[in-house]
């Protein structure tokens, strides 16, 4: 879903800074040039109960998504070394609170940018989530924080206008998909040639099925084409796009009643042993705690 009232977005294309500017930037934020050539990520936590990840590249410092609770967002991010005031801009998915709840106050302690689609901003307005500066983009429009790509594409989630992202600097490229019904052929096309992604692996659906917990509507929300990914669909999703070059996946927001890290891990292993990429290192992240590093 692409807006169209708005006109031009307010994030245009910038062009990169010369390399001595470069280096003198990154040497004032105590970031070494060298370090600053990889892109690296951290899931500060992923699940129903507040999903968030930090990604290091190209000397910029990137927050996606924040359902966690500003303390343990604060928290989570100086765990991995970072300190939340460094932060050189939040991307939010879409407007689901386990995306954006501690947004609003995390936002009073650190005005950190953040980024948009129109829909997505409109409605957190709406429900009170304002505050900092907001830079808002159209769905498929690339654009560039310092010298940091990045390219978003309409996802199907029941959100207002949900969006993925892929992350790059100097050819390295970073997917993040949560949350996704069901995955479609552009969405196939914005993903390949990656060399690492962190995609939901929501439901296993035999444990889905079984549940019983949930009230029959809610697992059709979960399963339908604006729902959540399962085993089955992240596993055709790897197989369209799995290449020598990708180096890691990691599987986030798995529900904790209807999977299990080794189904969906198992599972891709099988996947990726069949099609001739057994080194591809599999991760899930967790609800409790950071990962560490991921680099690429
Ligand atoms: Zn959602
Ligand atoms: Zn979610």
């Amino acid at each position: 879903m692409r807006n169209r009232r708005y006109g031009v977005p307010s994030v245009l294309p910038l062009p990169l800074p010369r390399a001595s500017q470069r280096a003198e930037t990154l040497a004032a934020r105590g970031i070494h040039p060298q370090t600053a050539r990889v892109i690296r990520f951290a899931v500060l936590g992923s699940g129903s109960g507040g999903n968030s990840t930090v990604v290091e590249c190209g000397g910029v410092r990137l927050l996606i998504d924040a359902g966690l609770s500003a303390k343990q967002l604060c928290l989570r991010l100086r765990k991995v070394g970072i300190e939340p005031a460094a932060l050189d801009g939040i991307l939010l998915t879409h407007e689901h609170g386990d995306h954006v709840k501690g947004l609003k106050v995390f936002l009073k302690q650190h005005p950190v940018p953040v980024y948009a689609t129109a829909d997505t901003r409109r409605v957190l307005a709406i429900n009170g989530i304002d505050g900092g500066v907001w830079k808002t983009f159209e769905s498929a429009q690339p654009f560039r924080i310092g010298e940091t790509a990045i390219q978003s594409f309409t996802v199907h989630h029941d959100a207002v206008d949900p969006v993925g992202f892929v992350i790059s600097h100097q050819s390295r490229l970073l997917g993040l998909v949560s949350d996704v019904g069901h995955v479609t052929s552009s969405m196939i096309d914005r993903l390949r040639g990656l060399h690492g992604l962190f995609v939901e692996a929501n439901y296993d659906d035999a444990l889905l099925e079984a549940d019983t917990k949930r009230p029959w509507p809610t697992k059709q929300r979960i399963s339908s084409r604006h729902g959540h990914l399962s085993n089955g669909q992240v596993a055709d999703l790897i197989r369209e796009i799995a290449h020598p070059e990708l180096g890691r996946v990691v599987l986030g927001h798995l529900s904790s009643d209807c999977n299990k890290p080794d189904l969906i891990l198992g599972r891709l292993r099988t996947c990726l042993t069949e099609m001739g990429h057994p080194h591809v290192d599999l991760q899930c992240a967790c609800q409790d705690e950071p990962t560490g590093w991921f680099d690429l």
